[in-house]
């Protein structure tokens, strides 16, 4: 018997670190999380993207 639900895509949250580029133009080292009730994640202060796995 199977237990999925439908709530695996959306409900969950996501970690990422982010340090930056590995070029010099790197920032300390912050944590980002992607709340329930979003997709995506943009660092503050590089402004790459993070997209919660699927
Ligand atoms: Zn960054």
């Amino acid at each position: 018997m199977k237990t999925n639900t439908k709530e695996n895509k959306i409900g969950k949250i996501a970690k990422f670190v982010c340090s930056g580029g590995e070029g010099g133009n790197g920032h300390p080292k912050i944590y980002l999380t992607i709340g329930e009730n979003e997709l995506t994640i943009n660092c503050p202060y590089c402004g790459k993207l993070f997209k919660k796995p699927s």
